[in-house]
Parts: structure tokens; C-alpha cells; sequence
């Protein structure tokens, strides 16, 4: 590929460069994973970078997305409106009615409040749509990272209140419900774990048929399909899942292989983790204390914010160093010492990691966080302290294709409410 080192002296930094052809790869690599005749989703929350969309689109993903801003990402970049499934806990009519208005009729559903809500937009404005009802499993896959099932969650309805209270995710004449929606985790890189997952969803998929009805013939088992994130590290191969899932699906959702039951996943880590690095630079470097500080140019405002609040687990990235001309360069382990590395924002808690050893870095050194094209921008507190988000860089074949920035900017101002005692916020994206 282009040298990371190239780039940074073209574009500066920070800068994420996302590779296409690795993303190629993925996608070739967890389609081989998963049964041929099934549907791959990719997750846009992963990466909305529109060339990124574009690809994946252009492989032949369908595309979910969960917010209007998204589905518009994915339009702009060329996904078909009846390939998009919009999916969120909390839809709101504008949120509808902008999927509708833009012939996007394919909706995963949390509950009978937000299938009424899917259904009264679909109803006045006509149009037939495809719910997927979004089930919470009463059982927990063990030894999943961030469970998203299984426990207490906003996230869907409990398969015991689908199966006690059926007629509540009946749908209308024009919200059809048409299937199940159970996705039960992320990153797992484990095959056996992958599979235990799959095998806990067609079971449950398959005892909801038999209860709500034979009329759910889409069922999307989610994903969890793992990669590393940051660290060094290769992209999980699985090379046995299909054949073993076949043999799952043959067994609980008989008729999928002639097409009576369509069977989808999703994956948004697994597609785009490995295409991207960021590229930093170090700004300072100093001790306070007894403690080594190192300060880059990137911080928790371009990777992992969440985790910089400490309400996820810390990113502690691998940093590499990027030679001039050359390719990322790990250093050796015995050229590393402990020491902090912190961003520019003016908050202890802009720190990616701390006490982790580093090798030695001078101030103007470019470094490389691999392993970040999935969770890393659009992920992170972009909005804090108003720095400049970072270029960027999308490269295919070793060449540059793309180079942008994205920039927040405030829209028109807004009526002031003087008078008007009803303002929501309904029709923001109109
Ligand atoms: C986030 C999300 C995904 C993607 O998860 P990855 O771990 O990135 O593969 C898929 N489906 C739903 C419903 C999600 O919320």
C-alpha cells in the first residue's frame, strides 16, 4: 500500500487511512465464513466513511443503518433503498418518515410501541413496509465481550414476552411483521463461541415461528464476527463456520437452503477493522513525577472517546512507528518503557493509555494506531474542544482515491419559541 509515512507527509496528521483492498479481503474472507445463499449486512455505525459504504455496497452487502444519518450516508453512497434495514432502540416518526419518504420500507423493531410508531407512519403515508422483530434472548451467550442480549436491555423485546404476549407482534395490513432480528453480541473472535452464538439464535428463532407464526421467514442472526481493535494483531479466518452453520440451519430453519427462509448476518467490525490506520504525531515528550508523557496530536476526540470517559475499557492502541519510506515498525520489547500517552485536550481523561510501555518516541515522530477502520472516528467525542477532526485518507491499489476532512458546522439557525409552545424536534432532518 501507499507509505503510511508518505502520507503523513502529504496530508499531515492526524490522519486515518482506510485501505480498500482490506476491506476486499474481509469481506471475501467472512463471506467464505458463512453459508453461500445467506445475506451479510454491513453495519454502517462502524464506519460511514461514504467510499467505505460504497465498497462494501458494490460487493453486494445490504446495508443497516440506525439513524437518518446514516441511511442518508448510505443512499449518498449508492445503496439501494430496499437494501437498507433501518434498526435503533429509540425510532422517532421523523426518523420514519424520512426512511419512507426515501423508499426505505425495511425496519427491525423493539417493541410494540415502536412497531405502532413504524406502522402509523407506514399507514399515513401508504406505503408497505417489512418489520423485523428485534428479540432479546432470555439467555445470555457466555464469555461474549459487550453483551447486548441475554441481560436487562434496551435492546429489542424479551423472547418470553413474544412468546407469552404473541398478538402484541402481529403488525398491520400495511406494517407486516416478517421476521426476527436477534443479534446477541460483538467481537468474538472465537470460532466455537461464534457458532454456540448462531446455534442459541436459529434455536430460538425456530421456537418463535413455531409460537408467533410460519410467516417469519427473515431471519437475521446479527453477528459478534471479531477483530482486533488498535492492537497488532491479524483478523480472525473462520475457516470451519459454514459448513458447521449449514448444519445448524438444516436442523432449525429447515427450507433455507430452497430459499423459503432467508437468513442474514451482520458485520461491521469484522468488514472494515483492519483496513484502517491512524497516523499521529508525537508533540511532546517530558516526565512529571517520575512519569514519562508522551503527547500526540490525536487523542480520545479521534479513538475510542467512549473508553477516554471510562465507561468502556481503555483503547491502550499499539502505537507503531512509521519509518520514512518504510512500513509501520514495531518496536522491540526491550526498547520499551512504561510511560503515558496522552492527546492534546484539556482533560486528564485524554489519555490512550497509561503505564503500557512504549518504545522511545522524540518530538516529530509519526506514529501508526493499526487496527482502526472499524470504531475509530465516527466512534469517538469529536465535538470536544474544537479541534480539527482528522484527514481522511482512503487509498485502493496503492493509490490515493479519496482525501477529505469532516468538518461540524452549525446549520441555520433554528425559530426561537417565542409564542410557539410546541417545538419538537421532529422534521430536524427534514
Ligand atoms: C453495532 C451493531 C452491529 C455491528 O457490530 P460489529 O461488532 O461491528 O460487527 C450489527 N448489528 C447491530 C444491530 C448493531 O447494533
Amino acid at each position: 500500500m501507499t507509505h503510511l509515512a508518505d502520507i503523513a507527509r502529504r496530508y499531515g496528521t492526524p490522519a486515518y487511512v482506510y485501505d480498500l483492498q482490506a476491506v476486499r479481503s474481509a469481506h471475501a474472507d467472512l463471506r467464505t465464513a458463512l453459508p453461500s445463499g445467506t445475506e451479510l449486512y454491513y453495519s454502517v455505525k462502524a464506519n460511514p466513511h461514504p467510499d467505505v459504504i460504497a465498497c462494501l455496497a458494490g460487493l453486494g452487502c445490504r446495508t443497516e443503518v440506525a439513524s437518518a444519518g446514516e441511511l442518508d450516508a448510505a443512499l449518498a453512497a449508492g445503496a439501494a433503498p430496499d437494501r437498507i434495514l433501518l434498526t435503533a432502540p429509540g425510532k422517532t416518526e421523523g426518523a420514519v418518515t424520512h426512511a419512507l419518504t426515501r423508499q426505505v420500507t425495511h425496519f427491525s423493531v423493539d417493541s410494540p410501541t415502536d412497531l405502532a410508531r413504524v406502522a402509523a407512519q407506514a399507514e399515513r403515508l401508504g406505503t408497505p413496509v417489512d418489520c423485523l422483530l428485534r428479540v432479546n434472548a432470555d439467555q445470555a451467550v457466555p464469555g461474549m465481550g459487550l453483551s447486548m442480549t441475554g441481560t436487562a436491555s434496551q435492546f429489542g423485546a424479551d423472547a418470553s414476552w413474544i412468546l407469552r404476549e404473541p398478538h402484541l407482534f402481529q403488525g398491520g395490513e400495511l406494517a407486516r411483521v416478517t421476521g426476527l432480528h436477534l443479534y446477541m453480541g460483538t467481537n468474538i473472535s472465537d470460532e466455537e463461541r461464534l457458532l454456540r452464538q448462531f446455534t442459541i439464535g436459529v434455536e430460538l428463532a425456530a421456537e418463535l415461528r413455531s409460537s408467533v407464526g410460519e410467516h417469519l421467514t427473515t431471519i437475521d442472526l446479527g453477528g459478534g464476527f471479531g477483530t482486533p481493535f488498535a492492537r497488532q494483531g491479524d483478523r480472525p479466518v473462520f475457516a470451519s463456520l459454514a459448513g458447521a452453520l449449514g448444519t445448524v440451519l438444516d436442523s432449525g430453519l429447515p427450507g433455507w437452503r430452497e430459499g423459503d427462509i432467508t437468513v442474514a448476518f451482520e458485520s461491521g467490525r469484522y468488514l472494515t477493522g483492519d483496513c484502517g490506520h491512524l497516523l499521529t504525531t508525537v508533540l511532546d515528550a517530558k516526565e512529571s513525577k517520575g512519569t514519562h508523557f508522551t503527547v500526540l496530536d490525536t487523542g480520545i476526540h479521534h479513538l475510542g472517546g467512549m473508553s477516554g470517559l471510562r465507561r468502556v475499557p481503555p483503547v491502550s492502541p499499539d502505537v507503531i512507528e512509521v519509518a520514512a519510506g518504510g512500513e509501520p515498525r514495531p518496536a522491540a520489547p526491550e526498547n520499551r518503557t512504561p510511560g503515558v500517552l496522552a492527546g492534546p485536550l484539556c482533560t486528564p481523561l485524554d489519555t490512550l493509555s497509561r503505564n503500557i510501555p512504549l518504545p522511545a518516541m522524540e518530538v516529530g515522530d509519526v506514529l501508526a494506531v493499526p487496527n482502526v477502520g472499524a470504531y475509530g472516528l465516527s466512534a469517538s467525542l469529536v465535538a470536544f474542544l474544537g479541534h480539527d477532526l482528522p484527514a481522511e485518507i482512503v487509498v485502493d491499489a496503492g493509490r490515493v482515491v479519496s482525501a477529505t476532512r469532516l468538518s461540524l458546522c452549525r446549520r441555520d439557525a433554528l425559530p426561537l419559541a417565542t409564542g410557539t409552545p410546541h417545538h419538537h424536534l421532529e422534521g430536524v432532518h427534514a
